[in-house]
């Protein structure tokens, strides 16, 4: 196979390379919900011959649930071009997480007392102190073939919320480096007293300095510019929308919620099982009602399964989420390409005038993909000029417009001569032609 000799893509920022990977290659929402793989019949390797082809670099979670074997090791390492890195999630057991007593190495488990080895769940301390030791020896040995082949990113130790800055706590910080000496270990918490307090902050940091430790923040909330927005006009937050349940959408809501206990949380009635703290969920054709607003809900499927958008028919103003972003789109994660299409049809048919609130200022970046579809287009060579003067002036980009999107963004001109001639499908479906479009901008 060709295939695999090439590396996922690395990004570039100022003098440090970035590897972008996705949390397991066998995810779900990669393997079963979406098209993200060519064929749904891959065998796990050529699944992590094919991920590696788009990524250079992803997370083992199953080694979270049970140790792994030095020989999953090294087919890991085999079946991945050099370059490629794996980041690993530390065993349950080695966080103070409760443990299933099966996943534990035979020899050990029957070390247990009997009436532990019968629980749902064991934990650390059940194991004896030899045992304990053993147990981390076998965990850094089976890791061996992957940081031989250079392939060993970090192992990250995810510790739980009730794994606070006491004492005993602290000196697992400490022997992390001893059990672990030649790994590059990461350390996140989820318990915010490692932080909250300045002399907990400076000894935790100082910690982690000394021994080498990396620290990880992973989805930081971002209820903060909320309640500094609320501030500065004095007023109280009454309502939040959701269009869908990705974590960088949705991680601000439970501080949100913790300072406002009425709020109302609005969401996607289809994804309610993902985002837990809905209390209005909605479907297609609903209205949300904030205050004397009110907002008709249009399901947009393909970046999520459940994605919804908000219309605030009156106001001329929409809020789409993930699914349009100022030329570009979002990424059709559990859906084929044709639903995703068939969503932005509905969003590119609401008023030309109506203003488009996207979920990220990704405008820039987008420009410089689109050029290459339409190198001619006038309205979209403007546009990248004014999205330049905006950007160096440090302002936003949106919202846009629905017009000007339709003028400028190729993901929604797939019926243009120009835009099927720029692909060589020319006459061809434009759900087809989009789907060209979109699968490039994925190898962009
Ligand atoms: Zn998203």
């Amino acid at each position: 196979m060709a295939v695999d000799h090439e590396l996922g893509a690395k990004v570039r920022l100022g003098d440090h390379v970035a590897l972008l990977g996705s949390c397991s290659w066998t995810d779900r929402t990669l393997v079963q919900d979406g098209d993200w793989y060519p064929k749904k019949t891959m065998s796990a390797e050529e699944r992590l011959r094919y991920y590696a082809t788009q990524f250079p670099l992803t997370e083992i979670d199953s080694t979270y649930y049970a140790p792994p074997a030095e020989q999953q090791a090294r087919l890991w390492a085999e079946r991945t071009p050099d370059g490629f890195r794996f980041d690993v999630k530390a065993y349950s057991l080695l966080t103070g997480h409760p443990t299933r007593p099966k996943s534990l190495w035979r020899d050990l488990r029957e070390q247990l007392p009997p009436e532990v080895a019968e629980k749902r769940n064991v934990y650390a301390s059940h194991l004896g102190a030899d045992a304990l030791e053993e147990a981390w020896r076998r965990f850094e040995r089976a890791l061996r073939p992957l940081h031989e082949a250079g392939k060993l990113g970090g192992v990250l130790f995810q510790y739980p919320p009730w794994f606070v800055p006491r004492r005993e706590n602290r000196a697992e910080i400490d022997a992390l480096r001893d059990r672990l000496p030649d790994y590059r270990i990461c350390v996140e918490f989820r318990s915010p007293m490692w932080l909250a307090e300045e002399r907990d902050r400076e000894r935790t940091l100082r910690t982690l300095e000394e021994h080498r430790l990396v620290f990880v923040c992973v989805d930081a909330p971002e209820a903060g510019p909320t309640f500094a927005a609320l501030a500065e006009r004095g007023w109280s937050l009454s309502d939040v929308l959701i269009t869908h349940h990705h974590a960088d959408h949705i991680q601000g809501v439970p501080e949100l919620k913790a300072k406002f206990p009425n709020l109302k949380v609005w969401g996607p009635a289809k994804d309610a099982a993902r985002i837990p703290f809905l209390t209005h969920p909605v479907a297609k054709g609903d209205t949300a009602r904030i205050g004397s607003l009110a907002a008709k809900v249009i399901e947009t499927p393909g970046h999520t399964l459940g994605h919804i958008a908000y219309y605030f028919e009156e106001d001329e103003i929409a809020f789409c989420g993930d699914t349009l972003f100022s030329l570009g789109c979002g990424r059709a994660f559990e859906t084929p390409y044709a639903v995703l299409w068939s969503s932005l049809m509905k969003l590119a048919a609401l008023p030309g005038q109506t203003q488009l609130y996207c979920g990220h200022e990704y405008t820039e970046a987008n420009g410089r993909f689109a050029v290459t579809i339409e190198p001619d287009n006038p309205i979209l060579k403007a546009r990248i000029e004014e999205v330049a003067r905006l950007r160096a002036a440090r302002r936003p980009t949106l919202p846009t417009t629905v017009a000007a999107e339709l003028a400028a963004n190729p993901f929604l001109r797939a019926e243009e001569p120009a835009v099927q001639a720029a692909v060589g499908m020319h006459g061809a479906d434009p759900a087809a032609v989009f789907a060209e479009i979109r699968a490039r901008k994925d190898r962009f």
